[in-house]
């Protein structure tokens, strides 16, 4: 079950820069930067009331971000949801027929469990889910 949209992610080309826009609009800061050594991101979180945007930026032009980045240009990257169980999603959204990016929950930014589903299966859509990693 998804209970909430956890976060937005947005793909920019300068961490520093995007942070201090950022604050600028949402008016108050990001309250903590992580890198994702395995996803080639460094990232920083917003809390917006509920909500929290997340900004990536590429850290090796391997990176999914800086693929993207190359394709699309900046913007707005993936749509985090919050599952209740990440394994059990995974299974009855393969069994509709979803492509899963990863077969195993994998370590993501803050403390989660991620995974992600083929952009080419969610009309264009690329959608991570989340569970908190307890
Ligand atoms: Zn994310």
């Amino acid at each position: 079950m998804m209970l909430k949209i956890e976060h937005i992610g947005i793909a920019v080309k300068d961490l520093n820069n995007s942070n201090e826009l950022f604050k600028k609009l949402f008016g108050q800061a990001h309250y903590k930067t992580e890198e994702v050594q395995s996803e080639g991101v460094n990232t920083s979180f917003f809390q917006i009331g509920e909500n929290k945007i997340e900004l990536l930026v590429a850290t090796n032009p391997d990176s999914p971000i800086a693929k993207f980045i190359e394709k699309k240009g900046e913007g707005i990257h993936h749509i985090a949801f919050d599952v209740a169980d990440i394994r059990a999603e995974m299974k009855r959204l393969e069994s509709e027929g979803f492509v899963l990016l990863n077969q195993e929950p994998k370590a993501g930014a803050d403390n989660k469990l991620v995974c992600f589903l083929h952009p080419k299966g969610t009309n264009g859509v690329l959608i991570e889910l989340c569970q908190e990693n307890k």
